[in-house]
């Protein structure tokens, strides 16, 4: 076996790999860029090699930076995880020439495979059902309007090098292709340094559904059964578990056996994942073949008991694989939340910031046949910079049986907590409490059709209501007994956002009890004090987290997707807060403002000139990606506020309208 691998990667897939590195008896080298030089990978490596700025491009993307880190360090192969040089077919080559083994399949296959546009066509040779479509190059734009007449509207139009759900747009008419190609087409060569674009109908309402395979260098090649990835945002997965509760026998062995025959026919020998779009009525297209580890890769080793990166470690050795495809078995079903620097409140804006706070739940064997796992590269007080992917960290859950995965998601996603930048934990609470995701019934378009106006937060259910008020009782006489130790009330009103309760409280057993009406809740093992933002306790025989934060005259609960003001009140004050007027905010409705922070790539109105509702008022970059701001009224413009070529705020002034 290898003695000593570099891993071309960072964050929470370098640690990941290094896991199983050290597990193997292996030893492993980290490179780093300056934004990563305190990162937890960088601590954990045996070995670190510094290579180079933040941006990617001057970094980790730079193959003779790498090469020269292998040298540098006698390492005898890398394993480049994803994103960056996994699926570059030269950096592979250059490797081989370099007699340096690379972690990953052929370049032949990265090469058939890696590119969008090329994998089609190899599936449409091999016999596999394809998205309909060109399966070739757009040259300009009326180019694609001609093709996308041609296959009719709805169509995507998409980067053949893309990746990542960037570089691709959706078009449902021929303004949208005339506006959407050239954008798609700068994001390509932006994100991927390459403009080849490609069109395929749009299938409507699809579930993503993709099987894992893994293959080694004697031709043995394997599934993993699939993955259920439709719970997707801008294209961008969210949410995945395996297996797909879409799926029968039938379908599993049909999608299987087109997987592995498409692997077999690039000689594919490591692990990789083929991708399709599947109807409702179980049929299934071939999307994409990622010749890489994926970013769920997670679920599908904890329903098989197979580290995929292991095996890709053997079989790059040249091992031949253990177990035959009889061998594998689906035990159990496993969920991975993707914990995104993006805040669903506004829009799902990404937040980029430092970690705060950063607490996640308890990771392994939980009780009750439940498995917790964290997949993450950070520690509190890391910052999420903005020269990579936002993502903070995977959660993982996994049970006997789907009801159960979604449960543990559930609570780990109570038990986690972050502060300092926006995260996502509560809209992913959100999904994991729902009727529709619950039933399994899901499709790309899920985030669309349950959250049509964005995510504001659930409402409270009554028993949510409740969980509150009792922690806001608890917290408020935990207060109280700090700062007048001889007063005790036990009558309260308790104000949980609209609605005004009277309560009272009394401890009773080292715990507390609540009455209200005719109601008794019983609230034990309070773990909290004043100036904690997470209280923990036990309510009515059930554990429970809850994320505080003091306010006017009470507190600020969130509970899962449901954040609350509770105050506590006395009946006197509670009569005298009910005559107060409520206030007003401000009216920003006469103004564009920049979402995120980001770049201005152009202002595209001036002073004075009429606007009509919809015109585009101007483009910003960030992230990688063009956004695009439209006027939502028609109007007069008034002050334009910022020029091309500026860096802004979140919130800041673009332009405003007379
Ligand atoms: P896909 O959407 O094609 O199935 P994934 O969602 O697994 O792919 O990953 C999306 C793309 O973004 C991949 O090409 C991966 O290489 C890259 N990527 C995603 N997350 C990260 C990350 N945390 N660090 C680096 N690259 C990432
Ligand atoms: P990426 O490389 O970014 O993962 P994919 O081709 O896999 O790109 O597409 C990303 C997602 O976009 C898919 O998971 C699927 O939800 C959606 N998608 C892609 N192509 C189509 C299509 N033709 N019709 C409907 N949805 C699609
Ligand atoms: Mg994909």
């Amino acid at each position: 076996m290898f003695s000593k691998i570099l891993i071309a990667n960072r964050g929470e897939i370098a640690v990941r790999i290094i896991k199983t590195c050290r597990r193997m008896g292996i030893k492993t080298v980290v490179v780093y860029s300056e934004a990563d030089a305190d990162s937890m990978a960088v601590e954990m490596a045996d070995e670190t090699v510094f290579i180079g700025p933040a941006p990617a491009s001057e970094s980790y993307l730079v193959a003779d930076k790498i090469v020269a880190a292998v040298r540098e360090t006698g390492a005898e192969a890398v394993h480049p995880g994803f994103g960056f040089l996994s699926e570059n077919a030269s950096f592979a080559r250059r490797l081989a020439a370099e007699g340096i083994t690379f972690i990953g399949p052929n370049p032949h296959a990265i090469e058939a495979m890696g590119d969008k546009i090329e994998s089609k066509k190899f599936a449409v040779k091999a016999g596999i059902s394809v998205v309909p479509g060109h399966v070739g190059e757009i040259d300009d734009t009326a180019h694609a309007v001609r093709i996308s007449e041609e296959i009719g509207y709805p169509v995507m139009l998409k980067a053949s090098a893309g990746g990542g759900g960037k570089g691709i747009r959706v078009a449902w008419n021929r303004q949208d292709v005339e506006e959407g190609f050239p954008a798609v087409r700068s994001e390509a060569k932006s994100s991927f340094g390459d403009d080849r674009i490609f069109i395929e109908k749009f299938i409507e309402s699809p579930r993503h559904i993709e099987i894992q395979v893994l293959g080694d260098k004697h031709g043995n090649v394997v599934h993993l059964f699939e993955r259920e990835c439709s719970i997707q945002r801008r294209n961008q997965k969210v949410i995945e578990e395996a297996p797909s509760p879409l799926l029968d026998e039938a379908t599993r062995k049909a999608m299987g056996d087109q997987a592995v025959a498409l692997a077999r026919a690039v000689q594919y020998d490591s692990a990789g994942t083929v991708e399709f779009v599947a109807g409702q009525d179980r049929s299934f297209f071939f999307l994409e073949m990622n010749t890489r580890l994926q970013v769920e890769h997670p679920v599908t080793e904890l329903i098989t008991g197979v580290d995929l990166v292991e095996q890709m470690i053997r079989s790059a050795y040249g091992e031949r694989m253990s177990f035959g495809q009889q061998d594998l078995k689906i035990n159990g079903w496993a969920m991975e939340s993707r914990i995104y620097a993006e805040d669903p409140y506004r829009g799902f804006l990404p937040s980029i910031g430092r970690l705060v706070r950063y607490s996640p739940p308890q990771e392994g064997d939980v009780g009750d046949g439940v498995i917790v796992r964290n997949d993450a590269g950070v520690r509190e007080g890391d910052e999420i910079s903005m020269f990579y992917d936002p993502m903070i960290s995977k959660l993982s859950t996994w049970a006997p049986t789907r009801e159960g995965a979604i449960d543990a998601m559930g609570r780990a996603l109570e038990d986690f907590h972050i502060e300092g930048l926006g995260q996502n934990i509560p809209f992913l609470a959100a999904v994991m409490d729902q009727a529709r995701f619950r039933s399994g019934k899901l499709s790309t378009n899920y985030i669309k059709d349950e959250f049509p106006e964005g995510f504001q937060g659930l409402p409270p259910t009554d028993a949510q209501r409740d969980l509150m008020s009792g922690v806001a009782l608890a917290m408020q006489r935990a207060l109280l007994a700090r700062a007048a130790p001889d007063q005790t009330r036990s009558a309260w009103v308790v104000v949980a956002g609209a609605l005004h309760q009277t309560m009272s409280v009394t401890a009773v057993d080292g715990g507390l009890t609540i009455l209200t009406g005719d109601r008794k809740l019983r609230l034990e093992d309070i773990q909290w004090r004043p100036g904690q933002a997470v209280f923990r306790a036990n309510l009515d025989g059930r554990d429970f987290t809850v994320a505080v934060k003091p306010a006017a005259e009470g507190f600020v609960i969130r509970h899962r997707a449901t954040t609350l003001r509770v105050m506590v009140l006395s009946p006197r004050s509670a009569e005298l807060h009910q005559m107060l007027p409520p206030k007003k905010a401000a009216d920003t409705s006469k103004m564009v403002l920049s979402p995120m922070p980001g770049l201005v790539v152009s202002i595209d109105v001036a002073q004075g000139q009429s606007v009509r509702t919809g015109e585009v008022v101007a483009v910003l970059e960030a992230m990688k990606m063009q956004n695009i701001l439209r006027a939502e009224r028609d109007g007069v413009v008034k002050v334009v506020s910022v020029k091309s070529g500026d860096s802004v705020a979140a919130d800041e002034v673009l332009v405003e309208f007379a």
